[in-house]
């Protein structure tokens, strides 16, 4: 597979899968902590939307 972050293969590095519910099948894939990371910051995961939701 194809790291979300990168495009390369994360068989070749030391591969780190998400899913969005535990032991679900895996939504991304990253080929370490680094690319992981690096995406968490490009999508703005960390102060996104998802913390901010209100009810209506
Ligand atoms: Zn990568």
């Amino acid at each position: 597979m194809e790291c979300t972050y990168c495009g390369r293969p994360v068989e070749d590095h030391d591969p780190l899968y998400l899913s969005a519910e535990a032991g679900g099948t895996p939504t991304a894939q990253f080929c370490n902590y680094g690319c992981l990371s690096a995406h968490v910051d490009a999508e703005d995961l960390t102060t996104g939307a998802a913390c901010e939701w209100s009810p209506e």
